[in-house]
């Protein structure tokens, strides 16, 4: 027995880094050339080389030493909180109150809000396809993850499903969280579409009819990939909800700036309610406090100059950029994928691909010996676009075929 309270279920490394600690040991022995990588969700150009934003690192690396290496307040730069604002909402700001809190990325925002808003015991709710942290948070804090069935099965949302997960979970308890991964799904890239919003907050709003307490926690990390601005619509529905029906928006640098490493994020509370949402502000920052204190300072101040109308346009041409290369590579995998008859989750967008399998660990094994790297689930095979060139997607999904006997 070691010394560590280890919580059943959440020991050992992370996966998704694990094998890619794997990746960079056989791009020692083989050669980079060799090794086809379709791990990490980090864009990367043909090369394999990481895509860092010009337009962001330019500003970081002509930035005074003395604010890079200066403490930002423990909520955040007050411009910054109001970009994060601006940037998420553009036109569609949801009729209620709102704060912000910086975060170090997605990850704090999405961790300070399992903390506060469920307590010991609570359901947490998610759909069954979803990043693996939001589970291994819960097990940490004792939170009881529980999930349901993301799609119907012409691949829209399941929300019969959502509201039978939801029912059951407040069948004994007074409150729940659930966190829908929208839009740009990692791993499927779906995004609920707006009328699927609306059953969704109807169905909640069914709920907190009963007293009973909802937070909603979306997880937006992918919200610039996923459409040309129609996908942030749905902001708008969050508007004079009940007191009880509180939203949680996670915001994250890491992929639409390029600013993985850098740990920049902010929290977003919607509520119709001003003392939630004052309550929410103490406890996020609270929480900051005791975790990790105050946010990156550079990257919030380089969010801020970046949104400035004069900068705007660089910035986005580089997003727009991004974007096209992501969907040239997704073509080639759809296709490469019809042709060798493999099904997939139909591509909704975003970083990744997915191939549903129960067979994902055997088969993935199989192509690391061939030094391929994907990464298995217990519901299939995620390929990560973002990081694989054409060439490699042609070779992989060829191999992939061979492996499911294709
Ligand atoms: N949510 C999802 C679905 C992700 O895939 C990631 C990163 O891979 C994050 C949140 C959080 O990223 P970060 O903490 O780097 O902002």
């Amino acid at each position: 027995m070691t010394m560590t309270i280890k919580k059943s279920g959440n020991s050992g490394p992370d996966l998704a880094f694990s094998i890619n600690a794997k990746v960079k040991a056989a791009k020692a022995q083989f050669g980079k050339e060799n090794v086809i990588n379709a791990v990490l969700g980090t864009l990367a150009d043909d090369e394999g080389n990481i895509i860092a934003l010009d337009s962001f690192y330019k500003r970081l690396e002509t930035m005074d030493r003395g604010l890079i290496a200066s403490y930002a307040p423990i909520e955040g730069e007050k411009a910054f909180r109001e970009t994060v604002l601006d940037l998420l909402f553009e036109d569609n700001r949801p009729d209620a109150y709102m704060e912000v809190v910086s975060t170090p990325g997605g990850t704090g925002a999405i961790r300070n809000g399992i903390f506060s808003y469920a307590d010991i015991g609570d359901p947490v709710i998610c759909h069954d396809y979803f990043w693996q942290p939001y589970q291994k948070m819960c097990i940490e804090f004792d939170r009881d993850f529980r999930t349901y069935n993301f799609f119907t099965k012409d691949f829209k949302f399941d929300l019969t499903a959502y509201k039978a997960c939801q029912d059951e979970a407040l069948k004994d308890h007074d409150r729940m969280v659930s966190i829908i991964n929208s839009p740009g799904n990692n791993p499927t890239g779906y995004s609920l579409s707006d009328e699927e919003w609306d059953d969704v907050i109807k169905i909640s709003r069914g709920a907190v009819e009963n007293g009973k307490k909802i937070t909603l926690i979306i997880d937006v990390a992918y919200i610039e990939f996923a459409g040309d601005g129609e996908q942030k619509k749905f902001f708008k529905k969050f508007s004079n909800l009940p007191e009880n029906l509180m939203v949680l928006v996670a915001f994250s640098m890491s992929k639409a700036y390029t600013a993985y490493g850098l740990r920049s994020g902010a929290v977003v509370g919607i509520s119709s309610s001003k003392e939630e949402i004052e309550d929410f502000k103490d406890a996020m920052a609270t929480s900051a406090r005791c975790n990790w204190s105050n946010g990156v300072h550079a990257p919030q101040l380089i969010l801020v100059e970046l949104a400035k109308d004069e900068n705007k346009g660089e910035y986005d041409k580089e997003l727009a950029s991004l974007k096209a290369m992501l969907k040239e590579r997704a073509d080639v995998f759809v296709k490469e994928a019809a042709d060798h008859k493999i099904n997939i989750i139909p591509y909704f967008g975003g970083f990744f691909a997915f191939v549903p399998t129960d067979r994902a660990f055997e088969i993935t094994e199989k192509l690391e010996k061939e030094n391929i790297f994907t990464i298995p689930s217990a519901m299939g095979i995620r390929i990560a676009l973002c990081a694989t060139n054409k060439k490699d997607i042609v070779k992989l999904v060829e191999r992939l075929a061979f492996y499911m006997d294709k």
